[in-house]
């Protein structure tokens, strides 16, 4: 089972260009099973990871840390903290109060951000997250069914350097969700298992039940849907890749006028 995973992360490196052993990787790591496995087991792999954590100010913030940071210790490897009440002098509690149901949406634009330029910052090369295929899915069918080509367009396992964003990779995209589980129990690793607060409000978990029950009448479907999209990929990106970049007046590189993270902060002043 560890070797199949293995082989899995592997097919998707190559597959995609995604790293090589000379890349500093920055691993975002959140201290759910699917982001402290992927550390694991590029640290086991031989690579040059480094796991960062965003502390959210959230109710499992401080058990995530904890099992990070047991993990880097067993790993021998530097945990490094983006403290999100330091950065922006607010939680994501005070996200909740302003933006309510689309506060993941909102979080989701701070971590974006934050951890990009953390990234710069550090000079790290490509910045690695723990997405799995069920997560992919559910991006995939989200953006499809509303035929939102640019958001398509990002829903692929590279996302190379662009317009100040430094490279991102889904190592993971190969692997479904309950293969996770599996790998994880056999291998004993700790892992945060209390939810954020705010999960419920994520888009993405309406889909949920449409794949389980797509799933139980054939296993291959969901699969084939999401390596069919990357296969014709190049031709939506051909069709979405014509946007006028701007810069806001913090240095972001944004699409609009102003990028998320001003927009965030400006909304949340008039508090
Ligand atoms: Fe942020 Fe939503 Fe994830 Fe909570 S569930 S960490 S609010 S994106
Ligand atoms: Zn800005």
């Amino acid at each position: 089972m560890i070797k199949k995973i293995k082989s899995k992360i592997n097919q998707a490196i190559r597959d995609f260009n995604m790293f090589t052993r000379k890349d500093r990787i920055a691993v975002a790591i959140s201290g759910g099973k699917d982001s402290v496995l992927l550390a694991y087991i590029l640290k086991n792999m031989g690579y040059n990871i480094t796991p960062v954590f965003i502390d959210l100010g959230i109710r499992n913030s401080e058990e995530s840390k904890e099992r990070i940071k047991e993990l880097s210790d067993s790993l021998n490897i530097n945990l490094q903290v983006i403290d999100i009440k330091k950065e922006l002098g607010f939680t994501i509690e005070k996200v909740y109060k302003h933006f309510n149901k689309y506060t993941c949406r909102q979080c989701g634009a701070i971590k974006r951000y934050l951890l990009n330029l953390f990234c710069i910052d550090k000079n790290f090369d490509v910045i690695a997250t723990g997405h799995n295929m069920d997560d992919e899915i559910e991006n995939l069918l989200s953006n499809n069914l509303r035929w939102d080509l640019n958001k398509l367009n990002k829903t692929f396992p590279v996302l190379e350097k662009k317009d100040g964003f430094i490279k991102r990779v889904k190592p993971m995209c190969y692997i479904r969700k309950r293969e996770i589980e599996k790998v994880v129990e056999i291998l004993g690793l700790k892992y945060c298992q209390t939810d954020c607060e705010y999960s419920k409000l994520g888009s993405r978990i309406r889909y949920r039940d449409v794949i389980r029950l797509i799933d139980s009448i054939n296993l291959k479907t969901m699969e084939e849907y999401y390596k069919n999209f990357l296969k014709k990929r190049e031709k939506i990106k051909i069709i979405t890749e014509e946007k006028d970049i701007k810069k806001c007046s913090c240095g972001n590189i944004t699409s609009t006028y102003k990028c998320s993270l001003c927009r965030i902060k400006e909304e949340i002043k008039t508090d």
